[in-house]
C-alpha cells in the first residue's frame, strides 16, 4: 500500500476503536481533494480484517484480498455524476448478505456530497437497524452538499495536513523544492494547488499570446487564466531572482526576461498577491471589474 503521509491521530484514534470494540457504523470523513481520506478508509479496512496480532500486516490473506481489490466484503462507489437510490439499494442488498471471506464490511462511498435526497434517506433507512460488523465511509470535500440528516447521524472526522505534509506530499508528485514552497506560501497551506499544477501544466498555451477581456460567459476560463498568469509571475520572480534554470514555462523564457526587467522582486512578488486576491473572488465579482483589476496588476 502507498505510503499515507499524515493523518496518524485519526488512525491512531481508529486502532483504539477497534481495540475496544467501540466501532461505529458511519463515518463522514471530510477534508480537501487529495489529502488521503479514502487511503485511510482503506488502510482501516485492512486493519479490522487483518488476521495478523499487529494488524494490518498486509501479507495474510485477508489483507492481500483487500489490496488487490479482490474481496467482495469491500464495497466502493466512486461516482461520476450522482449517487441515487438505485445505488443505495444495491449496497444495502449487499450488506445484507453473510460475509464472503472478512470479518467487516466495509463501504466506501466517495464524493458522497453526490448523493441524492431519496439515496441520502435511503441511506439513513439503513442505519436505523445498523447492519452488523459492517462500516460505512462517507468521504467528501463539500460536507456543505450533505443532507444535515447524514451529517448528524455520522462521526465525523476532519482530515486536514500540516505546511511540512502537504510539502511532503508534493515532492513525492515530483514537484521542484522551490516551487513547492511558493505555492505553499502563496495557497496558505491548502492543498489544492497540487491538482490545480497538473490543470496547469495542460493549459498553459494560452500564455503565449497576451491578455484579452473575458466575457461573462466565459468566467471559468477566466479563473483558470488568472492562475496561469499567477505561475507566468511566479518565473518572473525567479528568473530574476536568477534561477533561469527553474523557470516552468521555459518556452516563453524571452517574454519573462522582457517582462521581469520592468519590475522589483518586491513588485513581481506583490503582483502574485493581487492576483491571487482576484483569483479568489472571481465568483463574486462583476467580469468588467475583473478584466480592469487583472490589467492593472499586469500593468
Ligand atoms: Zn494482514
Amino acid at each position: 500500500m502507498e505510503e499515507i503521509i499524515g493523518h496518524k491521530k485519526i488512525i491512531d484514534y481508529f486502532k483504539l476503536l477497534y481495540k475496544n470494540k467501540r466501532l461505529g457504523s458511519l463515518y463522514l470523513f471530510i477534508g480537501e481533494e487529495g489529502i488521503g481520506k479514502k487511503k485511510v478508509a482503506k488502510y482501516i479496512a485492512l486493519l479490522i480484517n487483518c488476521l495478523n496480532s499487529q494488524p494490518p500486516c498486509f501479507n495474510c490473506s485477508n489483507c492481500l484480498n483487500i489490496l488487490k481489490g479482490l474481496s467482495l466484503d469491500i464495497i466502493e462507489v466512486n461516482p461520476k455524476n450522482s449517487i441515487g437510490i438505485d445505488e443505495i439499494r444495491e449496497i444495502q442488498r449487499r450488506i445484507q448478505f453473510k460475509n464472503f471471506s472478512l470479518p467487516y464490511k466495509v463501504v466506501i462511498i466517495d464524493s458522497a456530497d453526490k448523493l441524492t435526497t431519496e439515496a441520502s434517506s435511503a441511506l439513513l433507512k439503513t442505519l436505523e437497524e445498523p447492519p452488523v460488523n459492517t462500516l460505512i465511509f462517507l468521504i467528501t470535500a463539500l460536507p456543505q452538499n450533505i443532507a444535515p440528516a447524514i451529517i448528524s447521524r455520522s462521526q465525523r472526522i476532519y482530515f486536514k495536513l500540516s505546511f511540512l505534509q502537504v510539502k511532503k506530499l508534493s515532492l513525492k508528485i515530483g514537484m521542484p523544492e522551490r516551487e513547492s514552497d511558493f505555492f505553499l506560501k502563496i495557497f496558505d497551506g491548502r492543498l489544492s494547488f497540487l491538482k490545480d499544477r497538473e490543470f496547469y501544466l495542460e493549459k498553459r498555451n494560452f500564455l503565449k499570446g497576451s491578455f484579452s477581456d473575458f466575457k461573462e460567459e466565459e468566467r471559468n476560463s477566466l479563473k483558470e487564466a488568472v492562475f496561469l498568469l499567477m505561475y507566468f509571475l511566479r518565473d518572473c520572480l525567479i528568473f530574476k531572482a536568477g534561477f533561469k534554470d527553474k523557470i516552468i514555462n521555459s518556452d516563453l523564457e524571452f517574454k519573462i526576461k522582457n517582462y521581469s526587467q520592468n519590475f522589483s522582486l518586491r513588485d513581481l512578488e506583490e503582483k502574485i498577491k493581487e492576483l491571487f486576491i482576484i483569483y479568489q473572488s472571481l465568483d463574486n465579482i462583476n467580469i468588467n471589474l475583473a478584466n480592469n483589476l487583472i490589467r492593472a496588476v499586469l500593468a
